[in-house]
């Protein structure tokens, strides 16, 4: 006797369901990916109760015969691919043909479509999976699904669902996702019979970044493009003063797909290192385009993720493409006059919020890295959650020379023309007032006021400088006393695999039987002081780092720590010659305006500031 047997359809549309339809939002996606594939160019999303009661997805695309209307509900059934070479060559949203039947298995469901060469439409409702009622209908051409009572009937199911609100966050999401993609669609979406986006088709696709994302991004956003001819990628990402605390704000498409990619994920931040600070996340648009079989997107049943054919090939486009675009802009952007990109610090913000900042503003730690968002940034954050919502974190995201606006809480118009009567477009035109608390180099530019944070800025001097050096084959100096090191086991391990590495930076270590290391010759740019504290502080650091991390990687930290260890500390007094020199230096810099490891080097107080702090205007 056999105690197998092959499960009612309804019961494995139930358990296909649970991978597909994990909320309301996941049948928003499979709805919205039809409509698309369906070649739909208007779609209308009507929610209520964050999806819990009614999800309807209304296109005008080319809508389904009586036939198709009752096949499309039976699962492996799907018009997008007929054979085994088709599923390597993926053009849809769609391919495997279970979203109707599971959603249908997990809700009250009912379709009405009429194709584009007919004159009647179909009606069909279900139940729970079952088929109640099928009706020709005079509808318009295209489809309407609508999903009732989501999960009325997998009870576990629907007590995981969260309120309303976050509901209706992931919502937003994957409207705003799908929208972002497609450009030339027309999205409403609407809640509760309140309209929430109208986002009308626009010809080029920045339009509808800019109406998804604001349009006080548009001067923050730089635009990225690249082809080899095996990949093709475009898109716009953010200068990297704006920035959320989230990747949410990281949209990435993949052949038209959008998935949320960790490969892609870390080839953006790769791209921008050195210009983020731990948990700053940039905003990003991007399209990548490869071969259709050279992306498996049949990676889980939520078609999210994708495996690329050539991996490091795509992450290492990505990144060099980001880091050569912001690059170019850090180049164009110094050229150009303190005021169009120098921090607009909450200009119109109430005064309360001015005081609270300054208050607040980061003072860096000996020793310490700072890990978060200087808090200068938080009295700009408006509602972080809110999908429309951004904020900077204090140097303005200027790119073309436009202003951005700086007011994200009051969302007024950008002030314009003030900076603008001034012109010192150096460091050392500043006029150098003085230090302050012995950690900020405090100067007068036109009507404002700067402050440079003379670790930060002398950290990414002698970071270009050490980094330059290595190109050019580093100097050595040899030490007149040679100095040991003694290590324990994994610390000598560690050192044997970073020695090649550090004889490229100039440095000469031998090792000396065991455990013990002898140094001939430090790079000439260094101080000779405290050596072994640097040389313990990079192999820690490699320690901690993944053992399989490039060697440019490898090179760049040790830069980083050699460059940290030899700049002038936050609490030193320097001289008006020191000084001066940092910013003829500063001068020199490809990126002044960052340290190594993305804080900013100078902010801008502007004078309209000291005139509200004192109420001299209001
Ligand atoms: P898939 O999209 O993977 O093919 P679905 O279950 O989502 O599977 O849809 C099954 C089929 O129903 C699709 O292949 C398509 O032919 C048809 N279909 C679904 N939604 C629509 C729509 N909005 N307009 C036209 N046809 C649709
Ligand atoms: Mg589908």
């Amino acid at each position: 006797m056999s105690i197998i047997r092959i499960l009612p359809e309804t019961l494995s549309n139930k358990i296909a369901a649970g991978e597909v339809v994990e909320r309301p939002a996941s049948v928003v996606k499979e709805l919205l990916e039809n409509s698309l594939d369906a070649g739909g160019s208007q779609i209308l999303i009507e929610i209520e109760k964050g999806g819990r009661s009614l999800i309807r997805v209304s296109d005008n695309g080319v809508g389904m015969s009586p036939d198709d209307a009752l096949l499309c509900i039976e699962r492996y059934a799907t018009s997008k691919i007929y054979k085994n070479d088709d599923l390597f060559d993926i053009r849809t949203l769609g391919f495997r043909g279970e979203a109707l039947p599971s959603i249908a298995s997990v809700a009250r469901f009912s379709l009405v479509t009429r194709h584009k060469n007919l004159d009647l439409g179909t009606q069909i409702h279900m139940v729970g999976g079952k088929i109640q009622q099928v009706t020709e209908i005079g509808a318009p051409v295209g489809t309407v699904v609508a999903v009732r009572q989501l999960f009325f009937n997998t009870p576990a199911r629907r007590k995981f669902l969260k309120g309303i609100q976050t509901e209706m966050g992931h919502i937003v999401d994957v409207v705003t996702g799908m929208a972002l993609g497609k450009s030339r669609v027309h999205f409403k979406l609407v809640h509760n019979q309140k309209l929430l986006k109208n986002w009308v088709a626009v010809s080029d696709p920045m339009d509808r970044v800019i109406q998804v994302l604001g349009s006080d991004l548009k001067s923050g956003l730089i635009h990225i493009q690249h082809n080899d001819g095996y990949l093709q990628l475009d898109g716009w990402i953010s200068a990297p003063a704006i920035t959320r605390k989230t990747s949410r704000g990281i949209h990435l498409y993949i052949n038209g797909r959008s998935c949320r990619d960790r490969v892609i994920q870390h080839a953006i931040f790769d791209g921008y290192a050195g210009r983020l600070v731990k948990g700053q996340f940039p905003m990003a648009v991007v399209f990548i385009q490869v071969p259709f079989d050279q992306v498996d997107v049949n990676v889980h049943p939520s078609k999210n993720e994708v495996r690329f054919g050539q991996q490091k090939r795509v992450h290492d486009t990505v990144r060099m493409t980001i880091s050569a675009a912001l690059r170019q802009v850090e180049s164009q952007r110094w050229n150009r006059p303190f005021p169009q990109e120098a921090m607009h610090f909450m200009a119109e913000q109430p005064v309360e919020y001015q005081a609270a900042a300054i208050e607040t503003a980061p003072v860096e730690a000996e020793g310490k890295r700072q890990t978060e968002t200087p808090s200068i940034s938080k009295a700009t954050v408006s509602d972080a959650d809110s999908p429309d919502s951004r904020k900077t974190n204090g140097m303005s995201g200027v790119v073309d020379g436009a202003v951005r606006p700086s007011d994200p809480i009051n969302g007024q118009e950008p002030r314009q023309a003030q900076g603008r009567l001034w012109e010192p477009a150096r460091f050392r035109d500043l006029r150098v007032i003085g230090q302050y608390q012995d950690v900020y180099i405090v100067c007068e530019s036109g009507q404002d006021l700067i402050l440079i944070d003379q670790h930060a800025a002398h950290e990414r001097i002698l970071y270009e400088k050490l980094g330059s050096a290595v190109e050019k084959q580093a100097a050595s100096q040899g030490l007149l006393l040679p100095e040991t090191l003694d290590l324990n086991y994994r610390e000598a391990t560690v050192l044997e695999i970073l020695l090649p590495h550090l004889l490229n930076l100039g440095f000469e270590i031998e090792p000396f039987g065991g455990q013990t290391f002898v140094i001939k010759s430090i790079p000439a740019l260094l101080d000779s002081h405290d050596i072994k504290t640097l040389l313990i502080e990079i192999i820690e650091k490699k320690l901690a780092t993944p053992s399989d991390e490039s060697a440019a990687k490898v090179l760049d930290d040790c830069i980083k720590l050699m460059a940290c260890h030899d700049s002038i500390r936050a609490n030193q007094r320097l001289n008006d010659r020191q000084i001066k020199t940092m910013l003829d230096q500063l001068d020199a810099c490809d990126n002044p305006s960052n340290c190594p490891h993305g804080r900013p080097t100078w902010i801008r107080l502007e004078q309209t500031f000291f005139k509200k702090a004192f109420k001299r205007v209001l």
